[in-house]
């Protein structure tokens, strides 16, 4: 297994606009270490770099500036057939270092002796019930789209990669069969540990597949950590509105006394070293918030049930600030009554507002 390091790498594209062009910062300076057998979830908007990010690990485009090392090896020293990368795309398998000939190639010259196929490969068709037959025939185009990403995937595994590259593989695929290719990617990867880059739009097969996740915004990494530490203890604003659904509650504030006051809630105690008015935002995950005979009075807009999730969620608003918390399935709450709300002062979360860092 492979440690894959990325040291302050940039890299750029110039995009032409009609007759001008403009420079594109896809990759701002990032330093990673991946350590061996881990699946990284990289999460971020569209645009911020992830797939300029695997692109590179898979030695398709390079750094500008910056290194990228596999174990402590410098990626442009390794020859490109040498570095062992399995790449799994929306749209199938790719494997750009192995020539399509030389991977089918690989498996043709197995089918002709299927008696010397190696242990793993048959292990891999084994768990991924793909059959033999299927990873080692040549004609991808007969499969549906769910069996070409299981196949794509069982037979770079059987290729015994160093490193394994899956840009949203399963986001073409309906939700059910995308949740059995999940699993059974899940059992693969334990079965055979492989140094794993997962970049994903979905949270839930980022959570389902990772065990670090990498959140990224602009070409930079802006938090890396299990999908908990994330949640709970988010760097700035922007790590703590994009991780979790139901979104995080903002409130904007100013500090006095040693405390933080907002339009409707406040008096909580934050960090003294702050200036009197600094200005901060406090953020509250939606089951931080519980309704209570007296608190904040606030109308509710909307009743949204998760039966799955088995809570209800809550809109409400008040002097023009809006908020939303979760209730249990069973509780009656009428749109447009009122209810008062307190907070639970172990979920606050205190932000500069300016810059958007996690202060308290
Ligand atoms: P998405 O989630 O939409 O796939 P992404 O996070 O994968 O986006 P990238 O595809 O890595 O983002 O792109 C990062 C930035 O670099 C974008 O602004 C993109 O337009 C630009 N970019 C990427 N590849 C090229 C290229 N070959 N030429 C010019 N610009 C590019």
């Amino acid at each position: 297994m492979t440690i894959v390091t990325f040291d302050h790498v940039v890299k750029r594209f110039r995009q032409k606009q009609g007759e001008l062009s403009r420079v594109v910062t896809a990759l701002d300076g990032v330093s990673i270490k991946i350590p061996e057998g881990d699946v990284l979830g990289v999460l971020g908007p569209s645009g911020c770099g992830k797939t300029t990010f695997l692109r590179m690990v898979a030695g398709l485009d390079t750094p500008d500036s910056g290194q990228i090392l596999f174990d402590n090896v410098d990626l442009n020293t390794i020859p490109t057939r040498e570095r062992g990368v399995g790449m799994v795309f929306q749209e199938g398998a790719l494997m750009p270092h192995w020539e399509g000939w030389r991977t089918v190639g690989f498996f043709l010259s197995l089918r002709k002796r299927q008696e010397e196929v190696p242990e793993r490969v048959r292990r891999v068709a084994e768990i991924t019930g793909i059959g033999l037959e299927k990873l080692l025939d040549r004609k991808p185009s007969q499969l549906s789209g769910g069996e070409r990403q299981r196949v794509g995937i069982a037979r770079a595994l059987a290729r015994d990669p160093r490193v394994f590259l899956f840009d949203e593989p399963f986001s073409s695929l309906d939700a059910k069969i995308r949740a059995q290719a999940r699993v059974e990617l899940k059992r693969l990867l334990y079965e055979f540990p492989v140094t794993s880059i997962y970049v994903t739009h979905d949270q839930v097969e980022a959570v389902a597949l990772a065990q670090h996740i990498a959140v990224m915004r602009a070409g930079k990494i802006e938090q890396i950590g299990t999908y908990q530490q994330l949640y709970n203890s988010p760097v700035n604003l922007f790590v703590a509105g994009f991780i979790g659904t139901p979104l995080i509650n903002e409130f904007q504030g100013r500090v006095a006394d040693g405390h933080w006051y907002g339009k409707n809630f406040g008096g909580y105690p934050i960090r003294h070293d702050l200036p009197a008015e600094a200005e901060v935002t406090m953020g509250i995950r939606p089951e931080y918030i519980h309704v209570a005979d007296e608190g904040v009075p606030a109308i509710v807009d909307q009743v949204t049930p998760f039966f799955a999730e088995r809570f209800q969620l809550v809109d409400v608003h008040q002097n023009k600030e809006k908020w939303a918390f979760k209730v249990a399935l069973d509780e009656q709450i009428p749109v447009g009554s009122t209810v008062h709300c307190i907070l639970d002062p172990e979920g606050l979360l205190f932000f500069d507002t300016k810059t958007g860092q996690r202060i308290g």
